[in-house]
């Protein structure tokens, strides 16, 4: 056990078992997990990380790397997959619609996180458990409001949130203090742990994955040839341009704190506490 950052209206976790972390690679759900094995011993946690199928390169990286030479033995990492557990991912979801989601038709955040893990924890019969999200108060208008504890929650068991009052630099702190790595995509993103073409992101942020990775994210604009529907559509969007702007930039400009902040203020990033957006 490690001296760490009140949580936020603390519960007694030893009530609880297990203690469910939704971990998606990002700092805020990683600094969740990090508080939560400075409480409990980790054999009674369980960190459930959702692959959409379309994570960054970096993170897909960075889960591999704290499972294999990081985090606790005894800790029990789940991988779930919506391809597996509720039969596609997020790129056959798209192609099967036809269109993307958006703001107001979040279909993959449900359809490939929420859905199964609710799957998981009725499968495994974790119904003496809580889930435990990194969601902060500081991240937007919605957070801001959150309760810290429901006693029933999207998966069907109590939700715990004890980051809500934390600021990033107590998350940041709770990371180092734990001695891990932070998730490499950090260097070309403010916001980790979802999807690389995330509907919810700021075009700036997947102009900066296409300068990275042009492969990758062409594959996405292949796919709105493919299905005639862009990603942002009602604003003009598209993943296509996003490429050519990527593409037509010669070199990558050092992303410093803030520079995202104000390019699109209706970009808040997923609310649903298991896509992470800080
Ligand atoms: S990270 Fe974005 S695109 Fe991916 S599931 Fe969450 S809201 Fe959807």
């Amino acid at each position: 056990m490690t001296d760490t950052i009140a949580a936020t209206a603390p519960i007694a976790l030893d009530r609880y078992d297990p203690v469910i972390v939704s971990w998606s690679g990002g700092d805020d759900s990683t600094a969740c997990l990090a508080y939560i094995l400075s409480q409990v011993p980790a054999s009674r946690v369980k960190a459930v990380w959702c692959d959409t199928g379309a994570e960054h390169p970096e993170t897909y990286g960075y889960i591999w790397r704290m499972v294999d030479a990081v985090l606790p033995r005894d800790l029990e990492v789940l991988c779930v997959r919506g391809e597996t557990v509720y039969g596609e991912s997020l790129e056959a979801g798209i192609r099967r619609r036809g269109q993307w989601p958006g703001a107001k038709a979040r279909y993959c955040t449900k359809h490939l996180k929420t859905i199964p893990t609710a799957r998981l924890v009725r499968r495994r019969a974790w119904w003496g458990g809580v889930l435990v999200l990194g969601q902060r108060r500081a991240e937007s208008a919605h957070r801001a409001r959150l309760a810290p504890f429901n006693a029933v929650g999207a998966c069907g068991i109590p939700t715990w949130r004890p980051l809500l009052d934390w600021t990033k630099d107590d998350v940041l702190a709770q990371i180092a203090r734990q001695g891990w790595p932070r998730n490499p995509v950090y260097a070309y993103q403010t916001r980790g742990g979802n999807c690389m073409v995330c509907i919810m992101a700021r075009p700036a942020e997947i102009v900066r994955t296409a300068r990275r990775h042009p492969d990758q994210i062409a594959r996405w604009a292949a796919l709105e040839a493919e299905i005639g529907h862009t990603w942002g559509s009602r604003k003009g969007h598209s993943i296509a341009n996003f490429l050519a702007t990527a593409r037509s930039q010669a070199f990558l400009p050092r992303l410093a704190p803030g520079d995202l902040d104000g390019e699109d203020a209706a970009h808040e990033g997923c609310d649903s506490g298991f896509c992470e957006m800080g």
